[in-house]
């Protein structure tokens, strides 16, 4: 029975409330789900609702946004005690920012007379959740400005844009760090994704791995054949795990559930190095 360890809900930037992402995974198949939304574990308890409902097994998980110079850097934090004073400071500082950001992108597209206000934005973000770019896109899609998420990517809401506004996020190491002080397991997400900018570079992952990385997520959608073999060899060479999962975000974006999936055997390493929260049982 297939596991897909990387998925969002509407607790940041998916497109379905946490119950539904999973009955998703019920649907799809899957026997373990990890809902892992930016910056929050905001969704978990009606996740953990449902998994129990619907018989299956639910891994709580956060997508903390780090950067380096510039860089974005995605950690999947797998079971970490979501009310560890230092990590909880740490996430609401990132979602405050995002939300400082959300204005600032929102004001500079109004200078350029792409319309749309802060609250339109606003009406797109559940209470409390993450809010991010694809909420900004959502917006562009309701008021008719854009057909898709993609669109509004590909338009205004890319790295490169001129839009584009940066948010506080903690550095990698600290990140680690602190999911490890949380008895969380950290493992990488995407690190050869191009889709954000640069590759996460291999001097910085031997780094992230002394400071107490866990793992790789090798298999992605954004990850070409090459990529794969390359983080396969790093993932062996630095005794990491190697993950794979669809970071479904709905309809929001084209993955699939279970589209790339994790051995068993790698989610009981996960499960046994985790101190912090324990996976949902049916
Ligand atoms: P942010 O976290 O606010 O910087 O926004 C990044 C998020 O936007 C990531 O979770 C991506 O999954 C999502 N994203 C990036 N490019 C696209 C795209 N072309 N279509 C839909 N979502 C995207
Ligand atoms: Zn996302
Ligand atoms: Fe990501
Ligand atoms: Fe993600």
């Amino acid at each position: 029975m297939a596991i897909d360890l990387h998925t969002h809900s509407s607790a940041s930037d998916g497109t379905e409330t946490p119950a539904v992402v999973v009955q998703r995974a019920v649907e799809a198949g899957l026997s373990t789900v990890a809902l892992t939304d930016h910056d929050t574990t905001l969704g978990w308890e009606e996740a953990a609702d449902a998994a129990r409902a619907h018989g299956i097994r639910l891994v709580r998980g956060i997508e903390v946004s780090c950067s380096r110079r510039g860089q974005s850097i995605h950690l999947l934090a797998y079971l970490p005690d979501p009310k560890h004073p230092a990590l909880v400071a740490e996430l609401a500082r990132a979602r405050d920012s995002r939300d400082t950001r959300l204005d600032r992108m929102v004001g500079k597209m109004a200078e350029d007379g792409i319309g749309i206000t802060v609250e339109q934005v606003r009406a797109e973000v559940e209470e409390g959740a993450t809010a991010g770019r694809p909420h900004i896109a959502d917006a562009l899609v309701t008021a008719g400005i854009v057909a898709n998420r993609d669109e509004a990517f590909g338009r205004f809401l890319g790295n490169d844009s001129r839009y584009y506004v940066s948010h506080y996020a903690p550095d990698p190491v600290r990140a680690v760090e602190l999911v490890r002080a949380a008895g969380g397991v950290p493992v990488i997400a995407h690190a050869w994704s191009d889709t954000r900018g640069r590759v996460v570079d291999d001097e910085l992952v031997e780094e992230l791995a002394d400071a107490g990385l866990l793992g790789l997520e090798v298999h992605h959608r954004d990850h070409r054949p090459d990529a794969v073999r390359h983080l396969t060899d790093l993932a062996r060479s630095l005794d990491l795990l190697a993950t794979g999962s669809s970071d479904y975000h709905g309809t929001g974006k084209l993955n699939r559930l279970g589209e790339h999936t994790t051995a068993p055997t790698v989610l009981a390493r996960i499960e046994s190095m985790a101190s912090g929260s324990v996976v949902v049982e049916p």
